[in-house]
Formats: C-alpha cells, sequence, structure tokens
C-alpha cells in the first residue's frame, strides 16, 4: 500500500494553496491557485471553486492516500450561514473589515481591553448582523468563520470551530468555554461549537470521497487562523522559541507558558495546547524598504554592509505617521534622518533600526511576563536576507534562524497530521517528567 498523506490548505487574501505530506512531515505534493476574478460571483462561492479546484489538482495517484485534512484561513473572517445546509445568510465580512458603530455597545458589555473591542472583531461583525436582520428568523443561522465553513464543505456539519479562531468572537481558550457576559447576549444562539485546532469533526462525505477519490475514512479536522498556521509551520515547540515575520510589517510571536495580554499595545495571546502563542505587530517593515528600494537593490547594497559593525544611524522607519507595537503612539512620525549620502549606509540605518524595534518588542513582551526569549526563526520576505539576520542577532541578543517552512499551508498540513494521530509536536504539551525511585 503506498505511504499515507495529510493535507493541509492556506486560504489567504487573493488566493489558496495546498500542501500534502507523509507521516515524516515531507512535502510530497503542492499547488498553489488565485481566487477566480469575477465580479459577479460571490466570495464565499469562489473561495469553494478554488477548494475543489485545488483537490482537482491532487496527483491521482496519491488521492487514496489522505489520510486526514485540515485548513487555515484569514482571521476574523466572518461568515452567517444556515445550520443544516451551509448555505451563506450574507456575504462574507472580510478579516478587514470594520465595523466601529458596534463598539460601543461592546464596551458595555465585554470587560475592559478585551480582544474583542475592535471594529474588525468577529463579534462586532456578528453583532452588526444581528442588529441589521432584527425581523429574520434568524433560528437556523450559524456564526461560523472562513475556515469553519470550508472545512464544513468537506464533512458537511456546520457550526464547528477552533479556539484560534473563536477567539476574537470571545471565547475563552483557558476555561475552554463562552464567558458568562456573551452567553447571556440573545445573539449568543449564534456562536459555534469549539474545538481545539487539529480536532478529528467527521469524515469526508462520500459524495466528495467518490467525486475526488478520497478514502471514505479520510479524516476533516478542525483548523486554525493563518498566521497561526505560519507559526506552526516553523515547528517552534519549546517555550521562549519565537518567529519574527519580517513582510510588509514586522510582527513576532513568542511561545510562552504565561498567557499576556495588552490592548494598549494589540499584545494578545492565542491558546496553542498548553502553552500561549504570545503575539505584537509592529508597522515598521518591508513596507518602508519598498519605499526606497527594490527588492534586487537591497540584496546587492546588504552584501556590502558589515553586520558585525553597529549602524550610527537611530531611525523609526514607518510607511505612515501611527504605531502600535511596542510603542503604542498614534501620533508617531516616521524618523528617517538623517539620511547619508551612502545608500548602504542608509540601509544599514534602517535595518538596524528595525532590529531594535523587534528587540525592544520581545523586551516589551518579557517585561509584561512572557517567557524570556531564547530563539528567533524568521518568516516571510526579509528571512533571506542573511546580513539582516547577522544584524540582528547581534542586536538581539539570541541565535536568529531561518525556519525551513513558513507555508501556512504547511502548518495546516501538519494539524491534519495530528488530527489523524500521528506523533509529532505541534501543539506543545507540558509533560510531567516522573522518575522511578
Ligand atoms: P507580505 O506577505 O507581508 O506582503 P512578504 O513576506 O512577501 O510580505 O515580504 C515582502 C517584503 O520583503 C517587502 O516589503 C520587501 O521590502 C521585503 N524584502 C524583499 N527582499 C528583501 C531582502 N533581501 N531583505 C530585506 N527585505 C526584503
Amino acid at each position: 500500500p503506498e505511504k499515507p498523506l495529510y493535507l493541509g490548505f492556506d486560504f489567504g487574501t487573493s488566493g489558496a494553496r495546498m500542501v500534502a505530506i507523509d507521516d515524516n512531515a515531507e512535502i510530497c505534493a503542492d499547488a498553489k491557485r488565485q481566487y477566480p476574478v469575477d465580479a459577479k460571483k460571490e466570495l464565499a462561492a469562489s473561495w469553494r471553486e478554488t477548494l475543489f479546484n485545488l483537490l482537482q489538482e491532487l496527483p491521482v495517484a496519491i488521492r487514496s492516500s489522505i489520510m486526514a485534512v485540515s485548513l487555515d484561513g484569514t482571521s476574523s473572517t466572518t461568515m452567517i450561514v444556515d445550520k443544516s445546509t451551509g448555505t451563506p445568510l450574507h456575504p462574507p465580512m472580510m478579516y478587514n473589515e470594520n465595523f466601529p458603530e458596534a463598539l460601543p455597545f461592546l464596551r458595555n458589555i465585554a470587560p475592559p481591553n478585551h480582544t474583542v473591542l475592535t471594529g474588525t472583531s468577529t463579534l462586532a461583525k456578528l453583532l452588526v448582523w444581528w442588529c441589521n436582520h432584527k425581523q429574520k428568523n434568524k433560528s437556523n443561522a450559524v456564526l461560523m468563520h472562513q475556515t469553519d465553513w470550508l472545512l464544513a464543505l468537506l464533512h458537511g456539519t456546520y457550526g464547528i470551530t477552533d479556539y484560534n479562531n473563536a477567539l476574537k468572537v470571545g471565547y475563552d481558550p483557558a476555561e475552554e468555554e463562552y464567558p458568562d457576559w456573551l452567553l447571556s447576549q440573545p445573539f449568543s444562539v449564534m456562536l459555534p461549537v469549539v474545538r481545539k485546532p487539529g480536532t478529528f469533526i467527521g469524515f469526508v462525505t462520500t459524495d466528495i470521497a467518490d467525486t475526488y477519490g478520497l478514502p471514505r475514512d479520510c479524516r476533516v479536522c478542525t483548523g486554525t487562523t493563518d498566521s497561526i498556521a505560519a507559526f506552526l509551520a516553523a515547528r517552534v515547540t519549546q517555550s521562549g522559541e519565537a518567529v519574527t515575520s519580517l513582510g510588509s510589517t514586522l510582527a513576532v510571536k513568542l511561545l510562552s507558558t504565561k498567557r499576556v495580554d495588552d490592548a494598549r499595545f494589540g499584545i494578545y495571546s492565542h491558546r496553542l495546547g498548553d502553552y500561549w502563542l504570545v503575539g505584537g505587530a509592529s508597522n515598521t517593515g518591508g513596507a518602508v524598504l519598498r519605499q526606497y528600494f527594490s527588492d534586487k537593490e537591497i540584496q546587492e547594497l546588504s552584501s556590502k554592509i558589515d553586520p558585525a559593525v553597529q549602524s550610527y544611524l537611530d531611525y523609526y522607519p514607518l510607511p505612515a505617521t501611527g504605531e502600535r507595537f511596542p510603542e503604542a503612539n498614534p501620533n508617531l512620525t516616521p524618523r528617517l534622518e538623517p539620511r547619508p549620502v551612502s545608500n548602504i549606509e542608509f540601509l544599514h540605518g534602517i535595518l538596524e533600526s528595525m532590529a531594535r524595534i523587534e528587540a525592544r518588542g520581545y523586551k516589551l513582551l518579557d517585561d509584561l511576563g512572557a517567557t524570556p526569549l531564547k530563539t528567533v526563526y524568521t518568516a516571510g520576505g526579509g528571512a533571506k536576507n542573511v546580513i539582516w539576520q547577522q544584524i540582528r542577532e547581534r542586536v538581539l541578543r539570541v541565535p536568529v534562524l531561518v525556519s525551513e517552512q513558513t507555508e501556512a499551508a504547511y502548518g495546516a498540513a501538519l494539524l491534519a497530521l495530528y488530527g489523524a494521530g500521528g506523533k509529532i509536536t505541534i501543539l506543545p504539551r507540558k509533560v510531567d517528567v516522573k522518575l522511578n525511585a
């Protein structure tokens, strides 16, 4: 018989990816698709089409070896669907859609500084839908995230989510329940059931199994959010290990034994097994580099920087006014002066200043009680810059490594492997070591 395989999907902002891995977490197949560009097509329909198009791209020879499937989607992308048929009752409310009109009400019901207190939270979206559909019969409506809905298309049961996606609707992952202030609201009847990421929910429907040549006992497992899936991909399992994502912005995520939340800095913690994934995001990052240099120029100029030497320039690179983390100041203006004649020195100053912001970020998490930083893995477009890596190592004073895998789809495939009972550590667990006397 062929070796068993596990399938992960990542539904990002512009397209989706699929990765199949084996028991050793080695990649055996992958495929990528942009969402179809058709202004008349509903968003949800274009995701569904992409999911099934990707399944269609699975090499025929390996289809019957797919033991389990999982998936990640954009965090707080919210859907209201019919519980029994899965039909969307409203177009998806996207991750970045903002409903500030929900905030006064939410502030009245949620504890101060709670994660749901932003206009983009899932709870804000649920509330706005509830209030705008007062007359309609809502008894069959359930809240789902993009992740849950796409997984439900595969297993057929609507209204189940995971505790990562559910964080922004107000679920308490420490107590593993919805808090009373939420359950006492009339719209709480629409809240989905919550499971740990990577939990086996049901087999693929026989219809899908037979159409795509999957085994009828192929397991569908709960998923997670895109940024957590990307973190899982790095295979970080020890507290004190972190992933810095150097994309358009600079985001840090640290595995911690202690939960840290601070709304002032936009810091919040996702549960990951018995640990917490503490994260914060600065507005600095690659978007600023792009304002001055092409990727090719960055590469050429970087190779002429001596990373062992500290830059004398003290910048605060921002693409526009305003910073959240590690400095909470909506009026902070970009500081990129004085600009030296040499572009090498200028870039050196920017890269070094960004490394200082990254170090301040980890220092802030430490100050707030998170596990001290031990090692940093790097993801995103800036990860390929070895000179920057050496600058960051000098500034951060811990080893800085490049993660082998950074694709969220790979993290989702790990969840599928985990959900199928694979012996892998992705959701870290505290183990009591008992020595025999
Ligand atoms: P995102 O997905 O957040 O848009 P990516 O992870 O694709 O971003 O990274 C793109 C960013 O990486 C760009 O803003 C670019 O400036 C930066 N970048 C590209 N090449 C390099 C490099 N060699 N060194 C540092 N940054 C780079």
